[in-house]
């Protein structure tokens, strides 16, 4: 079967991590700390997790002309991303994120987007056809929130079902709302987006009524190890999720995103597509970090 295209639209960050005693108060130096980098963001971890689920991924991302982007960009090409679209920009850096975190578990992050800020309306007219011939455009918001609508013109306009992840929560135009084909909060964008306090199945129905009548076409709200509530024109179902015993859920949401716009643009049932998506993020919790964590098909087909 041929793999579905992809287009991917968002951030890529490099996280420095520092595990230490405690955290530093301000003007204070801790010795002894080990360091740690890992490739986060949220668009770079959704296409990775998407082309491991088997997608044919295109990125639509900027990063700057130092030593993170070139790491991240190889980091791409080594799970078989296009990279054509990642613009390399000529003066701002790459997107990173400084990590404390304490040996209670305790952390303390400051980020710097930096490239991220300066993903534009452009940057999505160049990759206009690669937008126009996908299966499923994917995107969050991490990135300017003009060129967040531009690509979703661009894809209704083409027909192209839009998948928007709206993390981190932040207030949304109708005009974006009513492009967006699936919505896909977790309970707290829900809450911050609806004003609902998403804490069970009929609130998160509720939640899920919001947001369809400001004009979104499926509501798909993710509640952690209870798996995901499905709300569309014809469905309310809640999915359940899997059972794993979970050890770091950093990332749990942006696996699930990369594998549903996987399965959706493969053209599978949205309950079916749904499940896949679950056993995708439900197989990322077992391990530690988001982007490393992120499963390829073969193991998510192997979930009972
Ligand atoms: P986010 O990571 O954005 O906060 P959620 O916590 O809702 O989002 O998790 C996203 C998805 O990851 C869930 O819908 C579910 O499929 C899966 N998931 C998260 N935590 C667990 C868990 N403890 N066990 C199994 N699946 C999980």
């Amino acid at each position: 079967m041929e793999k579905p295209r992809i287009v991917v639209i968002g951030s890529s960050n490099t996280d420095m991590i520092i595990r230490l005693d405690r955290i530093p108060r301000p003007g204070e130096t801790i010795l002894g700390g080990e360091f740690a980098t890992a490739a986060g963001g949220k668009g770079a971890n959704q296409a990775v997790a998407a082309a491991r689920a088997g997608g044919d991924v295109a990125f639509v991302a900027r990063v700057g002309q130092d030593m993170f982007g070139e790491q991240a960009l190889a980091g791409f090409v080594k799970d078989g991303i296009h990279v054509e679209y990642v613009t390399r920009d000529p003066v701002a850096p790459s997107g990173v994120a400084l990590i404390f975190v304490a040996k209670d578990g305790e952390n303390s992050i400051a980020v710097a987007g930096g490239a991220n800020g300066r993903l534009c309306p452009e940057d999505v007219q160049k990759a206009g056809q690669a937008i126009a011939g996908a299966s499923t455009l994917l995107m969050q918001l991490e990135t300017p929130l003009e060129t967040v609508q531009a690509a979703a013109e661009l894809a209704a306009r083409a027909e192209v079902p839009v998948i928007l992840n709206p993390a981190p929560a932040r207030v949304l135009p109708i005009d974006l709302l009513k492009l967006v084909s699936i919505l896909t909060p977790n309970e707290t964008e829900a809450a911050l987006l609806t004003g609902v306090a998403v804490n069970n199945e009929a609130a998160a129905a509720q939640a899920a009524d919001t947001l369809r009548a400001r004009g979104v076409e499926t509501v798909i709200l993710t509640l952690g190890a209870r798996g995901a509530f499905v709300a569309g024109a014809s469905i309310r179902e809640l999915v359940p999720g899997f059972r794993v015993k979970a050890v770091d859920t950093t990332g749990a949401g942006d696996v699930f995103n990369g594998a549903l716009a996987v399965a959706l643009g493969e053209h599978r049932p949205l309950l079916e597509a749904v499940r896949f998506a679950n056993a995708a993020a439900a197989i990322s919790v077992t391990r530690l970090g988001a982007q490393p964590s992120a499963p390829d098909r073969k193991e998510i087909e192997l979930l009972p």
